[in-house]
């Protein structure tokens, strides 16, 4: 899939020009892309602001933190872009439309189809009154929603892998979304971004590229490869120094349960939060949120096991 919209000839929409160009400028950055290249994401992004590249989004078992993340974009997308401008047909924390309104809005872009459909959270299967939206259950609105989306964007550990909805006892059978979906017959371009939360520039930039240029490259779990390509541990400042014997102890925290060694992700190299801290910069061990074991396995070893 490629150009979402055919038409050549973008519309600003009251956005400044330069300002896309600025972010079009940025995105090519962030991909690793030439200068030639910046027109292309600049238009991009002003698809997905002027509603030709529309993004409807949903939201299963989930804490919204995903969404909270994408709202710190900045400075890759302006906070105004996002809020005021960006054609999120519908969002469930952002939108404003409530009741039959928001079923309206969310009803007129199924019907008009074409849009990449966002998945934030879990499916909890087991519970078909958990997550209902107008009163249908989540799984059927997922199932609805999937049919005429161009592409499915699975944001997050939990819509990526289950996350802690599926942790343990997982009373809600709460299931990834991507995983219901094929077991459901659906087939489509398919993507994850995990992460808890995953980083602003994994969810923007993906999205920008679905729109220009398609499907970016993916590993095996349907990652974007440019994003989680990289292990932790070898973008740690902590490789060579002792081992940390507590929480707190600036050093290697393996034997408190890091899981950088195993996990992929770029995140300590890219920053959150402007660029400035990752877990491992607060003294956290990483607690692999990236991969499809997030929730599954022990976040913490105390005592430290060396
Ligand atoms: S703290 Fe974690 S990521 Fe860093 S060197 Fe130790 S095991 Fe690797
Ligand atoms: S360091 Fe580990 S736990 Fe922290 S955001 Fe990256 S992958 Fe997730």
């Amino acid at each position: 899939m490629n150009d979402l919209d055919p038409n050549p000839v973008p519309s600003s929409e009251g956005m400044d020009r330069r300002e896309f160009l600025r972010i079009g400028t940025r995105l090519a950055a962030l991909w690793g892309l030439g200068q030639g290249m910046v027109p292309s994401m600049a238009r991009g992004v002003e698809w997905l602001a002027n509603g030709r590249a529309p993004v409807l989004w949903l939201e299963g078992g989930n804490c919204s933190g995903c969404s909270v993340s994408l709202l710190n974009s900045y400075p890759l997308l302006p906070l105004s872009l996002l809020t005021k401008h960006i054609s999120l047909q519908f969002h469930q924390t952002i939108s404003t439309a409530t009741g039959q309104l928001a079923q309206d809005v969310v009803n007129t872009t199924i019907q008009r189809g074409g849009y990449i459909l966002v998945v934030e959270g879990a499916v909890p299967v087991a519970i078909p009154t958990a997550c209902t939206f107008g009163g249908e259950p989540f799984k059927d609105h997922l199932l609805r929603c999937a049919g005429p989306a161009v592409a499915v964007v699975a944001v997050g550990a939990c819509a990526s892998f289950g996350g802690i909805p599926a942790a343990g006892a997982n009373p809600t059978g709460a299931v990834d979304a991507i995983t219901f979906l094929q077991d459901n017959g659906i087939s489509k371009p398919f993507i994850r971004i995990p992460g808890c939360p995953p980083h602003p520039d994994w969810m923007i930039g993906t999205l920008v590229h679905v729109i220009k240029f398609g499907v970016p490259p993916l590993d095996s779990y349907l990652r974007p490869t440019k994003f989680f390509g990289a292990r932790i541990h070898d973008q740690c400042q902590y490789r060579n120094m002792p081992y940390a014997t507590k929480f707190g102890d600036v050093g290697c925290m393996l034997g408190l349960g890091c899981k950088g060694p195993t996990t992929r992700g770029d995140c300590v190299a890219r920053g959150y939060n402007g660029g400035n801290y990752s877990c491992l910069h607060s003294l956290g061990p990483c607690i692999g949120c990236t991969g499809p074991d997030f929730g599954k396995q022990q976040m913490y070893n105390w005592p430290p096991i060396l």
